[in-house]
């Protein structure tokens, strides 16, 4: 890859909890050495359950969370530190789409004024050009001119996450991290979203870091894929190779749950339990409690996320460094 326009370099943060009703205060790793690399125009998918640290991840990304440890480069130059002047000039070429767009839109200014709002604050052309260029933004995300002047309660969910597409677009950003952008969807208007969503991303040449716990969405649309289990990477790989050969037996159970057209259900591996409490975090690989194969070492030794070949990267005790994914073994 040439130099990235994002580059995550071994990223923390923890936050404090308690253990129990009365129990002592404790810190709870929420991300926990985190690193990857994203490439302009790219789109890189977060899975992972409830509780994996994706969307914390993806706060720390664009800086709307401070990091504990590691660092994020956007650009070639460091992120600068969030809420700063530095910072909110760069927003302008960084934007979220979040889960609920009814949460994200204010209910008091029509639709339109909330599109034009970035490019008052990023001061982009007169306000001719921001009127035209918020009625090209609506027309591209697929809403009318009659939309823009409703409020949020007036639209569907799927028109308000067009709106919120609209607004993030406004300041032509290179990089946008949408977190579980369609969760609060209805399953008809899902398709819409993602298909409007690969086709902006083309058109702008954007950089997307994807998080969803959606699989089939995210090998839909993103090029690479990272795992997450309790806070950590557990395997990365290109869409193609991870869902195709799936290393970590975690993975290979979230991809053989996702429906696959010509795959049979008996394949499914069903994992046992919950993640476990993130406070309470198991010795040795924190997936050995749930894990088909463990052995007796995973409860004392951590694995550490490895090349396993093909640009592939790993984190299982039984996947040896630098090992090319077995096709037949997945
Ligand atoms: Fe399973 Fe052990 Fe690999 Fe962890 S290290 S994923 S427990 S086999």
């Amino acid at each position: 890859m040439s130099e990235p326009l994002v580059r995550v370099d071994d990223v923390a943060r923890a936050y404090h909890a308690r253990r129990g009703l009365f129990g002592r205060p404790v810190e709870v790793a929420a991300v926990d050495g985190v690193s990857f690399a994203l490439g302009r125009g790219e789109t890189l998918g977060i899975v992972g359950e409830s509780g994996s640290g994706k969307s914390t991840t993806g706060r720390l990304v664009l800086g709307l969370e401070p990091t504990d440890r590691g660092g994020v480069v956007f650009d070639g130059a460091p992120m600068p530190k969030g809420g700063t002047a530095e910072w909110r000039r760069l927003r302008a070429r960084m934007q979220m789409i979040f889960q609920d767009p009814l949460g994200a839109l204010d209910r008091r200014l029509p639709i339109a004024e909330q599109i034009r709002e970035p490019l008052d604050i990023h001061g982009v052309g007169d306000r001719l050009s921001r009127l035209d260029r918020v009625g090209d933004l609506l027309d591209r995300v697929g809403l009318g001119v009659d939309h823009g002047r409703r409020y949020p309660h007036e639209l569907s969910g799927g028109q308000r996450q067009r709106a919120v597409l609209a607004r993030a677009l406004a300041t032509t950003p290179d990089f946008l991290v949408c977190d579980e952008p369609i969760s609060a969807l209805d399953v008809s208007i899902q398709a819409q979203v993602v298909n409007l969503l690969v086709d902006l991303q083309a058109e702008f040449g954007l950089a997307m870091l994807f998080v969803s716990h959606d699989l089939r969405v995210v090998r839909q649309i993103s090029r690479r894929v990272v795992v997450m289990y309790l806070g950590r990477i557990v395997e990365e790989g290109s869409a193609d190779d991870l869902f195709a050969t799936p290393v970590h037996p975690y993975t290979r159970a979230l991809v053989s749950a996702a429906p696959t057209p010509g795959r049979r259900l008996v394949d499914r591996i069903v994992l046992g339990g919950d993640p476990p409490n993130p406070a309470d975090r198991p010795t040795g690989c924190a997936f050995h409690p749930r894990c088909p194969v463990a052995e007796a070492r995973c409860r004392v030794e951590t694995p550490r996320l490895v090349d396993v070949g093909a640009g592939r990267r790993a984190a299982c005790l039984l996947v040896a460094a630098d090992a090319t994914p077995n096709r037949e073994a997945a």
